[in-house]
């Protein structure tokens, strides 16, 4: 079972368990608990090339019953993790996974791939929970994990969902789904806050030793090994979250328990993308107070690492140590916010005032709220001198003459690049997306779904993977959300 598309049973599933192998105090072996009547409701080929399966056989009962739950592989040696966290910038104690059971790692091309079954019975950890996903939110992490991975942004993947009309009850009664969610590692900021607040240092090194060998071999050899981890994770959280405001990514619950140790974007809940710009914009209702705003993001992302760096602190030794790591998180983000934002307005070079022209931008389409990818995708259409051709980026502004004045400035700017505009639109076009997961479009993808049909989760996947091609056929994909999304809210009710 190597290749692709080779016909494999389930009992051949190639598991390993190098995170079993830590001691016991890590996690707890359970098995998952069954579904009635699982069904077969999507699955991702370009994840399932990661694990050298083959996403149509996916479909099959016996792969069905394995990634619900209900089959355990011989190989495969379920577990709950154990993890701790600040949640909303209080510290919550004991969390751990209350609804995600790890299997094992299975093996690929890009090295091994860890398998979690999120929502697949009660644990140790479950709290108040009932250890079971909704399909709704179940679709939602498939589809945006899968849409991230194709924007070029680290993230877990997802794998398949599975459905079973199992009732569960939320809000309102839904049925209940599996989402297979895969990474190299789940362990998160919070499983070091966890030993850390507990005074264990003895798990604590295990835990750190494990990642740095697993996943950052290279660190071995630095003079501080923990302090190099604590840097470089800083390093890779500043700029995934520059990659988040790129796109107008809003995650809605940065809880250090969410915040992956291997700079992924992690636990998809109440996320969205920005549409109507508003810089203060909360995705999640839950969040009242504004935590976690589009603007919040980069000091938030600061802030967890701050709570990193202080669980290392024993390992890493001294409080300047820690400090120093942890101050590469601003210049980190600010060069690569710079970087990012260079790209999409098509500047292939870097002037003094150019943060100017982008604090101005940002400015107007806060003020117009200017739909954040549609903006970017269309200013691509700019031609330097012809300001008369405008009309299709002046025209998402209410106050066209703020544009044009803007406009004045960024054709300036472009005069003083060596790209002409056919070369530059190419570029930008590769940067800005023309398709995120708008939360209308989950939704739609959603009570279809909940109405068996599932081939709206097909064409949004298919839809989402290449959201950089122009995809004249999908238009609709690309469209502004109708009135009746304005009432749409989420929540962390999953
Ligand atoms: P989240 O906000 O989804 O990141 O979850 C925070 C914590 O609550 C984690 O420990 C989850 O495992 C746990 N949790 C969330 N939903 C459930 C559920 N339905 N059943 C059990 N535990 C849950
Ligand atoms: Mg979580």
């Amino acid at each position: 079972m190597t290749a692709t598309g080779t016909a494999i049973t389930a009992d051949d599933l190639p598991f390993d368990n190098a995170f079993a192998a830590l001691p016991p105090a890590f996690f707890t072996r359970l098995m998952p608990t069954p579904l009635p009547a699982p069904y077969f409701v999507a699955a991702s080929p370009s994840a399932a090339a990661l694990v050298g399966l083959d996403a149509e056989k996916l479909k099959d009962a016996e792969l069905v019953a394995v990634f619900t739950g209900n089959h355990v592989p011989p190989r495969a040696k379920p577990l709950a993790a154990v993890y701790s966290g600040h949640q909303f910038g209080v510290w919550a104690g004991q969390l751990g996974d209350g609804r995600a059971i790890l299997l094992g790692e299975l093996p690929g091309p890009d090295g091994p791939m860890e398998i979690q079954l999120k929502g697949a019975g009660l644990t140790p950890y479950s709290r108040m929970g009932d250890g079971r996903a909704v399909l709704r939110s179940s679709i939602r992490e498939f589809l945006c994990s899968e849409a991230m991975a194709a924007l070029g942004i680290p993230t877990t993947r997802a794998l398949m969902i599975t459905g079973s009309d199992k009732p569960i009850m939320r809000e309102t009664v839904e049925t209940s789904a599996v989402a297979t969610r895969m990474a190299p590692s789940f362990v998160r900021f919070g499983s070091f806050e966890h030993w850390f607040y507990r005074d264990h240092p003895e798990e604590l090194r295990i835990l750190a030793d494990y990642v740095i060998d697993a996943f950052y071999p290279a660190l071995r050899s630095q003079p501080n090994p923990y302090k190099a981890l604590l840097a470089e994770v800083t390093r890779r959280t500043a700029r995934l979250i520059a990659q988040w405001q790129a796109v107008g990514f809003m995650h809605g619950v940065m809880n250090t328990d969410n915040m992956s140790i291997l700079g992924l974007t992690l636990d998809y809940g109440p996320f969205g993308f920005m549409e109507a710009f508003d810089s203060q914009h909360i995705c999640n209702h839950t969040d009242q107070q504004g935590r976690y705003a589009y603007a919040n993001q980069p000091q938030i992302g600061h802030w967890n690492c701050f709570a990193l760096g202080q669980a290392l602190l024993p390992l890493i030794g001294t409080v300047e140590d820690a400090q120093e790591a942890l101050g590469v998180y601003e210049a980190e983000f600010a060069a690569k916010i710079d970087e990012l934002l260079h790209a999409k307005l098509g500047l292939g070079m870097f002037y003094e005032n150019d943060r100017a022209l982008f604090e101005s931008m940002f400015s107007l389409m806060h003020d117009n709220h200017v739909d954040f990818t549609q903006f970017f995708r269309k200013l691509s259409l700019l031609q330097v001198d012809l300001p008369e051709l405008d009309a299709p980026i002046r025209d998402l502004f209410l106050d066209r003459e703020a544009f044009d004045a803007w406009a004045l400035d960024y054709r300036a700017r472009l005069r003083k690049e060596l790209r002409n505009d056919i070369e530059r639109r190419r570029a930008m076009d590769q940067v800005n997306p023309k398709f995120v997961l708008r939360n209308y479009l989950a939704q739609v993808a959603i009570e279809k779904a909940q109405n068996k049909d599932f081939s709206e989760v097909e064409k949004l996947l298919s839809v989402l993977a290449r959201p950089f091609d122009e995809q004249p056929e999908n238009e609709a994909y690309a469209a502004l959300p109708p009135d009746w999304a304005s009432h749409l809210e989420v929540s962390c009710s999953s």
